[in-house]
């Protein structure tokens, strides 16, 4: 089984969606199951309703899931697991103070070395702790030898005891931390193999120590993926507006093609336009690249477009929120805007208030003509008769009638619209 195990503590961010979707073409190759388990260990940062739009956009974006699970429903099992490492002495009851723990970390900070838990505790007993009635937290101890995994993408990784430490397990609360709890529900779900951000690199020694100290000797399989960098070369931070998935969706990027790029990113592709169906055929998680991605913009609006073409004229109607007549129309716009917001704003340029500038009297005298005439089927003779009767030529009759009828002082050919325009033309000109 393969899982997409988000947090619900703020908005999906595009590095969350793409490991999202990897999971999931991964889990249709190998056809096994694909589980989402909503990470809610973290009681104070959990936003009310996260979860939800979570669930939704991955729906929105073809992700099907066999079943959602939520961690905090498991607390009594991750309870119970730590109880039994408790009593095999593979981890102790940690009495040291907030305090105290803090002052030795300023301390690390100041000698420029990284902090490593004291080992204060690591003798104490549950039996102390039930005499103590002080508050503690449960820490594992740390491995007796180096833990090392060979990582899909990074290939061979390698840590030392010191890098796992003996750390937290239990909060003072009886809460599992997030190690503990993700350790645990990998095992308890059976799960094949991990794909996640690269973030999580130095978290999953510390998960393989819990599963090895409870016995669990399936071997779990693991791929972090490099993080994404923006423009600038500089890690895509989740303030910036095109990380947030909500924000791309309402810029008009459509999720087939949001998807798309996401698998585009930092890897080959045997071509460059595609849809979720055909990746599972070709997808090679082992061939992503190690090196960050950069994110492209440019590059997502190319790909945008792309999927925009594909669409029929009634589908593309559809996302606009238009008339389905007019959908040919706006599939005809589609050489002048990438995104659907773009598509929109040009069209509604068309049915919206017009400013003709230097040409308000030439727009005066072709609306008062357009209104009065039997429109012609082909834009020739509507050309031909509505010059006879307006007197105008050249740039005083084409400029303030694609004004007229677009809104707009350039766009796609008058001749190519005028028919799709043609029985909305009196409305247009009003
Ligand atoms: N909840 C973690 C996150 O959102 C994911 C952890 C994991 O995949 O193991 O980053």
């Amino acid at each position: 089984m393969l899982r997409f195990a988000p947090s619900p503590t703020g908005d999906m961010h595009i590095g969350n969606l793409r490991v999202a979707i990897l999971n999931y073409l991964v889990a249709k190759q190998r056809g096994e199951r694909f589980l989402i388990r909503i990470e809610d260990t973290d009681t104070q940062r959990n936003i009310e309703g996260k979860d939800q739009e979570i669930l939704e956009i991955l729906q929105k974006f073809g992700l099907e899931y066999d079943d959602v699970v939520y961690q905090s429903q498991n607390f009594s099992f991750h309870q119970n697991f730590a109880k039994k490492l408790l009593q095999e002495h593979k981890a102790f009851p940690c009495f040291c103070t907030p305090e105290e723990l803090q002052a030795q970390r300023q301390k690390a900070k100041e000698q420029k070395r990284p902090y490593r838990y004291s080992g204060k505790c690591e003798n104490s007993t549950l039996e102390e702790a039930a005499q103590k009635k002080e508050p503690f937290v449960v820490r594992i101890k740390k491995p007796q030898g180096p833990i090392a995994f060979y990582d899909l993408i990074k290939g061979d990784l390698h840590f030392e005891p010191k890098e796992v430490d003996s750390f937290v397990i239990l909060r003072a609360d009886g809460r599992p931390t997030y190690n503990f709890a993700c350790a645990i529900d990998d095992m308890l779900y059976d799960i094949s193999l991990v794909i996640r951000g690269e973030d999580h690199v130095s978290n999953t020694p510390k998960q393989i120590h819990v599963q090895r100290a409870l016995g669990y000797d399936k071997k779990i399989e693991y791929a972090h993926l490099p993080i994404i960098l923006n423009s600038e070369g500089k890690k895509m931070s989740k303030r910036e507006s095109a990380s947030s998935v909500k924000w791309l969706l309402e810029e008009g990027f459509l999720p087939q093609a949001i998807a798309n790029y996401l698998i585009l990113l930092g890897n080959k592709t045997p071509k460059e336009v595609f849809t979720l169906q055909e990746a599972i055929e070709w997808f090679d998680l082992s061939a992503l690249s190690k090196a960050p991605a950069r994110f492209d913009m440019e590059k997502l609006r190319f790909i945008n477009r792309a999927h925009l073409e594909k669409l029929t004229p009634q589908e593309l109607a559809q996302k606009l929120g238009i008339h389905e007549s007019l959908g040919a129309l706006a599939k005809l716009y589609l050489e002048e805007a990438s995104t659907l917001k773009e598509l929109k704003t040009k069209l509604d340029a068309i049915f919206g208030q017009k400013d003709f500038g230097e040409f308000e009297k030439e727009a005066k005298i072709l609306k008062e003509h357009i209104l009065a005439m039997e429109l012609p089927q082909s834009f020739e003779s509507f050309k031909k008769e509505l010059m006879a009767k307006s007197g105008l030529r050249g740039k005083r009759f084409f400029k303030p009638l694609r004004l007229l009828l677009t809104g707009a002082p350039h766009g796609p050919e008058i001749s190519q619209l005028y028919p799709l325009l043609k029985d909305h033309i009196k409305g247009i000109v009003q």
